[in-house]
């Protein structure tokens, strides 16, 4: 029955993510390490919390229904969620990753997984048709996301799984950015989705977690095992908190997209703005195939001040907006890639991705749209030169 519910209803009713011991409507947390057996054998289906623990089941059936997938995992970070996910591979197997992955995932494969001989290639063609090409006899898997950042580009989920199927090889989507909400890669043809839930999902900026979904039944098994003999498991208290931020997700990712949009049009038409990186904006060079595989624009955008504005000065004089890590919370944080998330990428090399000094990432929250308007006007006035 409830596989014909909308998106909507299914945040609020589909998993387990009720009690059916107690009727009670929210998942109790269950904090427990282990679980009374009858006699040899014979329990109620937990037996230990890291193999399994209800809490955590009901955030895991949660995601699975929401990215129309088989199989859920949630794990301690995002991170968690990927390390997981990439030790499905072996000594000798090849990734292939694009460019603009995040920095985390980059360095996990570059200083983390290459210890153990998997390697790596980066893919840096925007011609995604030369990717078939590109894939060797070892290469086992992509890695990618959609949009990407800082610069929110776009690639095509549908040809991308495409090359991976007629190659024999897995594509993982990371899809932190949009949120089953607004796009569902299984949908495309990807076989895996990784999230940090510490974004949009948890939505509130209180936790720190990941999930994993797939449909494939082997995939759905060795993920399952990973996840257990790995042990980087979401602990309940979490997995509560993320069950209960994911319930409004469709309201604040409405509201995070039309505030989005709201502010790129500004941004665009603002004479201190040399260019506004925003897919739901209808000038931006990816507006078409992201709304083809996307429900609306999302909550990122990038812009890039003129060189007669100070960005220092303007990353200090912001009310409201907030100078932090991460996104995907009810309120609006700026990020300075340059000096934050892309500083360890040597600066020519920033350079000619496109991340100049004077880029801005801006994670629009729930605020009131006018309110972060006159927040980004007011900095921008103050860092005139
Ligand atoms: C934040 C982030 C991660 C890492 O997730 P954590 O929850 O911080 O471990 C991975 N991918 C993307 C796109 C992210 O934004």
């Amino acid at each position: 029955m409830k596989e014909n519910l909308a998106f909507e209803s299914l945040l609020i009713h589909a998993g387990k993510t009720t009690d059916s011991l107690t009727g009670a409507v929210n998942r109790p947390i269950y904090q427990t390490s282990t679980f009374k057996q009858k006699a040899l054998g014979e329990h109620l289906g937990y037996e230990y919390s890291r193999t399994k623990n209800p809490t955590r089941e009901g955030v895991e059936s949660l995601i699975t229904a929401l990215e129309g997938a088989k199989f859920g995992f949630a794990f301690a970070s995002g991170m968690a969620a990927l390390a997981t996910t990439l030790s499905l591979f072996k000594s000798g197997d090849e990734i292939i990753i694009l460019s603009n992955v995040y920095g985390g995932t980059f360095r996990l494969i570059d200083k983390v997984f290459s210890n153990f001989n998997i390697i790596y290639r980066i893919f840096e063609e925007k011609d995604i048709s030369k990717l078939e090409d590109f894939i060797s006899n070892k290469t086992k898997a992509i890695l990618y996301e959609t949009p990407a950042n800082p610069l929110l580009n776009v690639v095509s989920i549908e040809q991308i799984s495409s090359i991976a199927k007629k190659k024999g090889i897995l594509s993982i989507v990371d899809n932190t950015f949009m949120s089953p909400y607004l796009q569902n890669p299984l949908k495309f043809g990807a076989d895996i989705v990784v999230h940090s839930a510490t974004k949009y999902l948890g939505g509130h900026s209180d936790l720190v977690a990941g999930l994993v979904v797939c449909n494939d039944e082997l995939l759905g098994e060795r993920l399952g095992f990973l996840q257990n003999s790995i042990g980087a498991v979401l602990a309940p208290n979490d997995s509560f908190l993320l069950i209960r931020g994911i319930k409004t997700l469709a309201l604040r990712m409405q509201r995070h997209s039309e505030n989005t949009l709201f502010l790129a049009e500004f941004l665009s038409k603002h004479e201190a703005v040399s260019k506004v990186y925003y897919p739901g904006l209808k000038s931006d060079e990816n507006y078409t195939l992201h709304n083809k595989q996307a429900k609306s624009g999302g909550g990122m955008l990038s812009f890039v001040l003129k060189k007669n504005y100070d960005y220092k000065t303007f990353f200090k004089s912001t009310n409201i907006i907030t100078l932090a890590e991460s996104l995907g919370g009810v309120e609006s944080l700026l990020c300075h890639p340059a000096s934050m998330t892309h500083a360890s990428i040597p600066r020519e090399i920033r350079l000619k991705m496109g991340i100049e000094d004077e880029l801005i990432r801006l994670s629009v929250g729930i605020e009131d749209k006018e309110d972060l308007k006159a927040d980004l006007n007011e900095a921008i006035q103050r860092a005139k030169l």
